[in-house]
């Protein structure tokens, strides 16, 4: 299991809520108003942030 960003889903209109939800700081912005980027160096697929996306972007696959 992997954690993915669904960009799809994400409306990309907004500072994501879900960095700071990462206790490994895996998650990131590219602009405040980009879909997030998991960082897979940093990411231990914990699933955490999974719970966290209002519109279900972030998934484990
Ligand atoms: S699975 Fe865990 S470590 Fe990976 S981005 Fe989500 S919260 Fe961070």
């Amino acid at each position: 299991m992997k954690v993915t960003v669904i960009s799809e889903r994400c409306p990309q209109n907004h500072y994501c809520p879900v960095i700071r939800v990462c206790p490994n700081n895996a998650i990131e912005q590219t602009s405040p108003y980009s879909a997030p980027n998991i960082n897979s160096s940093n990411c231990t697929d914990c699933g955490l942030c999974t719970n966290y996306c209002a519109y279900g972007a972030i998934k484990m696959t």
